[in-house]
């Protein structure tokens, strides 16, 4: 299983870390041992003083595909959650400075929380999705696909041009405003629409 997320893919999020707006997609990857599921809690690592949550929507690859065309890509996923690309800010920004890869930066042990899935049949316009994380009771970050500056077809075929698509293989679509630091104690849910989908605690 491989989990693929795409970065800067809404342009309100870029900028608020004074990133450009890509012109292709944003391509990384986070090793099977980030996923964290079930409600189980996210032990803080010690190696960071800033893991920022980043909520995103996660679609679940359902057939095996490469060289995807945009027009077919639809076919390719049937199952849709929200996730957390939990990100150690601190850790990434030195390592963007000099130029490297940002793997131990985003791909550490629990930095994947993902939500239970539901069928698509369950949404009526995926280029209009409502999705959301509520930190503590209040509303941290609110998004929508149709803010989306590649679409999900667009992310399938792009991703499948370098990378063989599996059935259960993740693609966290990206985060849009509203970044911040979490606290151990933190607890964290998230939306698509009013369903909860995820929920998980900082320890
Ligand atoms: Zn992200």
């Amino acid at each position: 299983m491989k989990i693929f997320c795409i970065g800067r893919n809404y342009a309100a999020h870029a900028k608020e870390l004074n990133n450009d707006i890509p012109d292709e997609p944003l391509v990384f990857c986070k090793p099977h041992s980030a996923v964290l599921k079930n409600g189980k809690p996210f032990f803080h690592p010690d190696f960071s003083n800033n893991v920022h949550h980043e909520v995103e929507l996660v679609l679940r690859i359902c057939r095996n595909g490469k060289h995807i065309e945009e027009r077919f890509a639809h076919k390719y996923y049937d199952r849709i959650t929200v996730g957390l690309d939990l990100t150690a800010r601190d850790i990434q920004d030195r390592l963007k400075a000099k130029g490297h890869p940002w793997e131990i930066a985003k791909g550490f042990d629990g930095s994947a929380p993902l939500g239970d899935f539901i069928s698509l049949d369950e949404i009526d316009d995926v280029n209009n999705i409502e999705f959301s994380l509520v930190r503590n009771g209040e509303i941290a970050q609110q998004g929508n696909t149709k803010d989306l500056l590649f679409n999900f077809d667009k992310l399938i075929s792009y991703i499948s041009k370098y990378f063989i698509l599996h059935q259960g293989d993740y693609i966290f679509t990206g985060t849009p405003k509203g970044v911040s630091k979490l606290n151990i104690g933190d607890r964290l849910e998230a939306f698509i629409g009013d369903k909860k989908l995820l929920q998980t605690k900082v320890l």
